[in-house]
Formats: C-alpha cells, sequence, structure tokens
C-alpha cells in the first residue's frame, strides 16, 4: 500500500519486498527504493489510479525482478489490480495494489504457440494439408492447403463426395476401398495411399499422398477420422522419369535398326510422356521422313494419320517442325487453346478435326547428333486434363538425346555393314579385273613356252609373234593401270595425293592425252573432235590432271558406242578452266550422275569392266586443286563429263 501524492510505502509483503531487490521499503517513496519504476511506466499507472480514483487491472505485467546476489534480473509476468484507497470523506488517499505472479503461465502459453507455429511452419514448409473426418456426420474439415490438393477454394464447405469427385476417375474405386478400409475396426484405421487428382475444375493432373488414422469408441464405431496430404508429384515424376529413362535405354541399345529403335521409342513414350509421339528424320535430300508414330488409342491415331492424309504438313508447320530443325532448339507450347487451334486450321474441315483431336500441349525436340540435327521428335498431349509443364523439357531432352545416340549408333552400324558389303563387291569385282588380263598373259606365256619346247619358235612367222607379245604388253599395262587406280584408291584414302603444281597448259595436255589415246579411239572407229585453241595456264599438276583425262577419254571410248565422235572442248569462264568430254554413248541416269563419283559406284553392267574407281580418283584430283567435276544435266544423247578448274587454288597447296 502506497499513500500520499508522492507514493509512500505503508506496507509491502514479502514477495513485494523480493521484487524490490529486498530493499527496505516502508516509510520510503517508491522514488526513493524504486527509481527505476518511473520509466517502466508504473509510477504512470499508479498516478493515473490516484487522480481519477478508478482502479486499473493489469494483465501479464511484465515486470523485471531486481539481480540479487544469487540470481541475475529476470523478467516475469504479473496479474494484478490497482485499487485507490480513499478516506472518509470519498478523496483518494493512496494506491492498494494487489499482483501475482503468473509468468509460469505466460511461458507455458507461449511454448505451446511456439510448438504449434512451428509445426504450422514445418506443414507449411512441407506443404501438408489436414482433414479431420467425422464418419457419423459426414462432415469434412480441412484446412486450405488439403483443398488446394483437390483445386478447391479456400470458403466453400467440403464434403466427401466433393472430394471423391476430384481425383482422377481411375483412381476412385481405389481410393474408395482404401477409405472404408481405413473406416473399418479390423485394419486399425490406417489409410495410406496416393492417388492422382485433376481437382475439382479438371485441371493438370497430380499426385497426392494421404496418411490418415481413424478412432474409434468402445463399440468399435468409427468416431473421427484425421490425417494429412502432400503433393507428392514431382517426387513420383522424377521416378516416373528414371523409370522411363531406364526403359527407354534398354530398348535403344537392343536393336542396331534405327527405324525399329524409334518405332519402341515411340511406342514407349505413349502414355509415359506423351499421348502422340512422332519420329520423323531428315533425308539424305533433305526432307522429312516420318519414321514412326504413336498414339494413345486407334482413333487419335488414324485422326493424325488422316490429318497428315489431307492437309499434309498443316501440323508440321503449326508446330513449327522446321524452326526446330533450323535452330537446333526445342520448342514448347504449354497450351494450346481454342484460338491458336483456329490459327493453325486451314479451313472449317480441318479445325473439327484438330478439335476433335483434343490438342492440348506440344513439346518438339531436334535429335542432334554430331551437332546436326538428324530428326525431330514430336510429343503430343491430347487430353484436358495433360499438359507440359517447364520441369518436364529437361527431362524430355535428355530422352532426345540418348534416341539422337542411338540412331547414330544404328546408321554407323548400317553404314559399316554396308561399307563391308561394298568391299566384298569390291573385292570380288578387283579379283575378277585382275584375273581377266592374267589369264590372257599366262595364256599367252604358255603359248610361247610351248613354241620354246617343241623348237618351233624359230619356223614361228615374226608377225604372229609380235602380235601375242603386243597383246602380252597391253593386258601387262592393263594390269599395271588397275594397280595403279589401287593404289591411288589407298593413298587417297589416307589423304596421301601430293599435288606438284606448277604453270601448265590445260589445252597442250589435252592435245597430248588425245594424241596419246588415238590409236585406241582408231581402232574402235571413234573420232576424237578438239575444240581448243591457244593456250589457257594455271598452277596445276600436269600428270595428276593427265590422269583426269585419259580417265574422262577413256570412259568415253569404253561406254560409247563404236564408230560415234568424241568431242572435247576446252575454254576459259570466269577465271575457271572449263574441260568438256562429250560422247554419244547411252548417257548416265539422273538419279546416278552424283553417285559415280564415289568410291566403287558403278551404272554400267558388270561385262562392261571396271573397278569403279576412275571418277573418283577423278574427283579427289580435280577436288584437291579447288574445282569440281560432274555430269551435265539436261543434255541430247550421251553424256557430257565437266571438269572446271580455277586457275590456281591459294588453300589447297599440296595436300589433300
Ligand atoms: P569404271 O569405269 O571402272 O566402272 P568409273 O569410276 O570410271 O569406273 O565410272 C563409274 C561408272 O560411271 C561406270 O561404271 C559407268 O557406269 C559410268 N560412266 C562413266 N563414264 C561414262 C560414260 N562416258 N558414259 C556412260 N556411263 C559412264
Amino acid at each position: 500500500i502506497v499513500r500520499g501524492p508522492e507514493f509512500r510505502y505503508e506496507l509491502s509483503n514479502p514477495l513485494n519486498q523480493r521484487l524490490a531487490g529486498d530493499r527496505e521499503m516502508v516509510g520510503k517513496t517508491v522514488q526513493e527504493v524504486m527509481p527505476e519504476l518511473e520509466a517502466a511506466g508504473t509510477v504512470a499507472l499508479l498516478r493515473q489510479v490516484f487522480e481519477t480514483g478508478e482502479p486499473y487491472v493489469a494483465r501479464e505485467y511484465p515486470v523485471t525482478m531486481p539481480a540479487t546476489l544469487d540470481r541475475p534480473a529476470q523478467p516475469i509476468f504479473m496479474n494484478g489490480v490497482l485499487q485507490p484507497l480513499r478516506s472518509g470523506t470519498g478523496s483518494v488517499e493512496g494506491v492498494m495494489v494487489f499482483a501475482y505472479d503468473v509468468t509460469d503461465l505466460v511461458l507455458s502459453r507461449d511454448r505451446v504457440k511456439d510448438a504449434e507455429e512451428r509445426t504450422r511452419l514445418a506443414m507449411d514448409a512441407a506443404s501438408i494439408g489436414t482433414f479431420d473426418f467425422d464418419p457419423q456426420t459426414g462432415s469434412v474439415r480441412c484446412d486450405e492447403r488439403y483443398r488446394a490438393l483437390f483445386g478447391l477454394a479456400g470458403d466453400v464447405s467440403v464434403t466427401a463426395d466433393m472430394l471423391m469427385e476430384a481425383i482422377s476417375p481411375e483412381d476412385q474405386t481405389r481410393v474408395q476401398a482404401a477409405v472404408t478400409s481405413a473406416l473399418h475396426p479390423s485394419s486399425g484405421g490406417v489409410f495410406d495411399i496416393a492417388y492422382r487428382i485433376r481437382g475439382a475444375a479438371g485441371g493438370i493432373e497430380r499426385w497426392s499422398h494421404m496418411r490418415g488414422r481413424t478412432y474409434f469408441d468402445d463399440s468399435q464405431k468409427p468416431v473421427r477420422f484425421v490425417g494429412t496430404g502432400i503433393d507428392i508429384t514431382a517426387q513420383r515424376r522424377a521416378l516416373d522419369q528414371l523409370r522411363f529413362l531406364a526403359e527407354v535405354s534398354t530398348v535403344l541399345a537392343e536393336s542396331l535398326d534405327h527405324r525399329t529403335t524409334l518405332h519402341q521409342v515411340a511406342q514407349l513414350a505413349v502414355p509415359e510422356v506423351a499421348d502422340a509421339c512422332v519420329v520423323e528424320l531428315i533425308t539424305p535430300q533433305g526432307l522429312t521422313e516420318r519414321v514412326a508414330i504413336a498414339a494413345l488409342d486407334l482413333e487419335k491415331k488414324e485422326l493424325l494419320e488422316a490429318i497428315r492424309r489431307r492437309y499434309p504438313s498443316a501440323l508440321k508447320e503449326a508446330f513449327g517442325v522446321a524452326r526446330v530443325i533450323e535452330t537446333g532448339q526445342a520448342r514448347f507450347t504449354p497450351e494450346i487453346g481454342e484460338e491458336m487451334l483456329k490459327r493453325m486450321a486451314r479451313d472449317e474441315g480441318h479445325l473439327e478435326m484438330l478439335r476433335k483431336l483434343g490438342l492440348r500441349s506440344t513439346i518438339l525436340l531436334p535429335l542432334v547428333s554430331r551437332r546436326r540435327v538428324i530428326g525431330v521428335l514430336s510429343l503430343i498431349r491430347m487430353n484436358s486434363w495433360a499438359r507440359y509443364t517447364e520441369d518436364e523439357l529437361e527431362f524430355v531432352e535428355e530422352v532426345a538425346r540418348r534416341a539422337a545416340v542411338a540412331i547414330e549408333n544404328a546408321q554407323l552400324y548400317e553404314q559399316a555393314i554396308e561399307a563391308v558389303g561394298i568391299r566384298d563387291q569390291f573385292l570380288s569385282i578387283a579379283s575378277h579385273e585382275l584375273k581377266t588380263p592374267l589369264t590372257s598373259l599366262t595364256l599367252q606365256i604358255s603359248t610361247l613356252s610351248r613354241l620354246v619346247a617343241t623348237d618351233k619358235l624359230s619356223t614361228t612367222p615374226k608377225d604372229k609373234l609380235a602380235h601375242r607379245l603386243a597383246i602380252m604388253s597391253k593386258q601387262a599395262d592393263r594390269l599395271a593401270s588397275l594397280m595403279e587406280e589401287l593404289l591411288d584408291v589407298s593413298r587417297m584414302s589416307r589423304s596421301e595425293l601430293v599435288l606438284n603444281v606448277r604453270q601448265t597448259d590445260l589445252v597442250a595436255l589435252v592435245g597430248e592425252a588425245l594424241a596419246a589415246m588415238a590409236e585406241e579411239a582408231d581402232r574402235r572407229g571413234v573420232t576424237f573432235g578438239f575444240d581448243g585453241t591457244g593456250k589457257i595456264e594455271g598452277l596445276w599438276d600436269p600428270d595428276r590432271l593427265n590422269q583426269v583425262v585419259t580417265n574422262l577419254l577413256e570412259n568415253a571410248l569404253k561406254y560409247g558406242p563404236a564408230g560415234k565422235p568424241v568431242i572435247v572442248k576446252t575454254h576459259l569462264v570466269n577465271d575457271r578452266a572449263i574441260l568438256r568430254i562429250q560422247d554419244e554413248g547411252p548417257g548416265i541416269a539422273l538419279e546416278d550422275r552424283k553417285r559415280i563419283f564415289e568410291q566403287f559406284e558403278r551404272a554400267a553392267s558388270p561385262n562392261l569392266g571396271g573397278l569403279g574407281l576412275g571418277l573418283w580418283i577423278a574427283r579427289k584430283i580435280v577436288e584437291a586443286h579447288g574445282g569440281e567435276i560432274y555430269v551435265e544435266e539436261g543434255m541430247g544423247a550421251g553424256s557430257c563429263f565437266v571438269v572446271a578448274l580455277p586457275l590456281h587454288h591459294p588453300t589447297k597447296n599440296d595436300r589433300i
């Protein structure tokens, strides 16, 4: 009790004494004993009660218990009342303070609040929603996060039916069974299930994991079913993706036929990562060729095919396949709405078909092999609840990467097989080619040997012997030239063609080659016409160029019919020396005109011997000079081979 406007202590019990740090109080003013109370605002409260005569009720009023020898200063909380003390006349004379320590109460309540807050934070962090179902009334109480799992707004009152409806139809029966079981005492009340939810508005499908427990009363009646729910879409997807990648990798490793492989990848992709999957590869002609297609059901597949038939390339254009090929970048269209369909459609019929297809979203992935786009993998989602999300992109890109590696392996394997086939074919051609002159040589040698053995050599007419020797010499030349071709091939394949370039006159060079072959042409009744005057000089390797010219002339004689002319022209066009050799033979079909310049490639009957190497060697030599060789387009009868050479080729000096 304090009295007077100066608040002089009249009474202080032991607890109050302790609060004052055991200071002497009675007879002294509050100011004197505890000056700190002025700053704490306590004196102001006393003054207020003293002046107004109104009692003041304090709740959980913080007070600092001063430090003593055996304990530090301590915050405590007090509940109490400051009661005015009135005189007989009713005027306020002092203040009576009753207070009790409620620190333990305050602290324990704070601890509970703290624990609740931590639980809430943990649930927030883990995005755990909670539900509380009353099996007797059927009412469900659930928090905002649990509602969110089902796509329900925060303010609607939730019923069990609403929750069930939001669950994906495929999972409803399973969930119903799990709930029924959890509500039955024999299950121990345990509820633990993962299922898909499309949400109240039928949005994107997501996976949830629900855990709960049912409480039963003494008569085994379920009275409360409570639990938690959590979105596990990301984990689920990660697992699915891992599994899918493992499957894809197995399939990709299984076959070395790239068409089979791609077909299987497309089949695997549906329904795992797409509702429809189309794989297109780029052909050597630069066109796209569809090699695989898979769809969720036959109807959609047929529809896709029908759209392609009726509106070829419309889908490809709409999706931007060309752009993917051009940029090598994936193209992601998360949402295809009605507006977009309208833009895609060529006409009403097309729009109708697109609507029926139910396109939702697409991802187009480039199949990249050795930095080159070799095809496009299109993934299409067609169900209203399924859409591609940004986080799936990385995963499907990985799928595309693996597919591309597999295609490359398969193609390399196919090429290797083809190369082995060509090599075998070449070996049989080569041995046949080498055998022909060898047989003829052996025959001549054995005839000559017989003449020697029977002593008839001296009596054999000289011209007959000379004829035999000429045959032998020709066959030996043929053998030598075949060997030379083979050696050239092996040298050029190992990039060892060395050019000895010097100032060379093409006109003179062609003239000499024609002269060297005049006799052979004569025998075949072929006349060479040469249209070349003056000089065309350049920095070339004359021996190698001679090889090119001779080769082309030999072919003209070999493939051109007897008695028809072969016209040879040399001229200069835009600083390039041009050589044309035109025969009146069977010509070369359009589709063979590129191929015949490849190794071992032939377009003639096997009866006309040859290794299929001459034009390849010629091309290598011409290209080493920075020039080109080709069969001229659209000429009349016969073939016209053209060689175009820059006068000098600074970048390629002496090696290819
Ligand atoms: P080879 O003559 O040994 O077969 P080449 O590389 O010289 O090899 O020629 C490749 C193919 O090109 C020949 O097999 C033939 O089919 C075709 N070819 C070359 N020159 C002519 C030509 N003047 N007329 C018709 N076909 C030709």
